[in-house]
């Protein structure tokens, strides 16, 4: 199985000089197992280039969305296959908790906000807004569980196996959030718990708090304490916040891993990076 991250940022893409090493387009994951399917993970504006490469087969493409902010969303109206005759795509809604926007992601294609009418596109798009509800599905040959995300306006989780390999995909999530817990951190560490890769939001540092308390995100150190509890040995950082600039994220990186890299492998997830999880069945 491998993973291949087209967007990495958090809140809003960042292009520019600080970006150049990890990249600036917001969130977008492709797993591929090795029979040859496929599963995307978020519409980021990452997923524009991903779609670039799509057009050359007529594979059935799904699409699991964590929630609807605009930086899991706003890729979609730039994702080519949408305007390919009759392909087949199947949209999986995370489980927002507001009924009215749970078709946000094809909603943003109206006249106001976008050119093209969702009505008009070529493509067979079929939006499930149950399946997120269910703790356990399958999609493409791939398994995948379920758990609600601690983030303002709710949201799903997958856990995504294959390949005799599992990778969690957790964000946007805030470990340890103020009111209501949707998952507590118990609830996460047996959800991620022997996981294969944790790709997990870290967009904040703990001097980002108190101020962005309840905003829906964790900090680097409180995902390496759930990683290293949940026994992972591989850690992708995403959600990066968008004014981080490479040489912090860097900084990051080799923090965590000179104090914590005996027990993991600690790493802010890079645009264009592709991790091979290679596992005997
Ligand atoms: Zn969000």
């Amino acid at each position: 199985m491998n993973v291949e991250f087209f967007g990495v940022r958090g809140s809003m893409p960042s292009p520019g000089k600080h970006t150049l090493v990890f990249g600036g387009h917001t969130s977008c994951v492709r797993i591929k197992q090795s029979n040859g399917q496929q599963l995307i993970l978020d519409a980021g504006t990452g997923i524009a280039n991903l779609g670039n490469e799509l057009l050359n087969s007529t594979q059935p493409i799904a699409l699991l969305l964590t929630h609807n902010h605009w930086d899991h969303i706003q890729g979609f109206p730039f994702f080519k296959p949408i305007y390919q005759a009759d392909r087949d795509i199947t949209v999986v809604v995370g489980d927002v908790h507001d009924n009215e926007s749970r078709a946000a992601v094809l909603d943003q294609m109206s006249g106001s906000q976008f050119p093209v009418d969702q009505h008009d596109l070529p493509a067979n798009i079929m939006l499930n807004t149950t399946l997120a509800k269910q703790k356990e599905f399958t999609l493409n040959d791939f398994v995948i569980r379920t758990a609600p995300l601690n983030h303002p306006g709710g949201g799903t989780a997958y856990c995504v196996y294959a390949d005799n390999c599992k990778v969690a995909y957790v964000t946007d999530n805030e470990l340890s959030p103020p009111g209501t817990v949707s998952t507590t951190i118990d609830e996460w560490i047996e959800f991620v718990s022997g996981a294969d890769l944790l790709i997990h939001d870290a967009q904040l540092i703990d001097e980002d708090l108190p101020l962005k308390h309840g905003w829906g995100h964790s900090t680097v150190n409180q995902v390496v304490n759930l990683a290293i509890t949940a026994n992972i040995k591989k850690l992708a950082f995403i959600s990066h916040d968008p004014m981080r600039c490479d040489a912090e994220l860097i900084a990051i990186e080799n923090t965590l891993n000179a104090e914590f890299g005996d027990a993991l492998t600690i790493e802010c997830a890079r645009e264009g990076q592709t991790i091979l999880l290679d596992k005997e069945a």
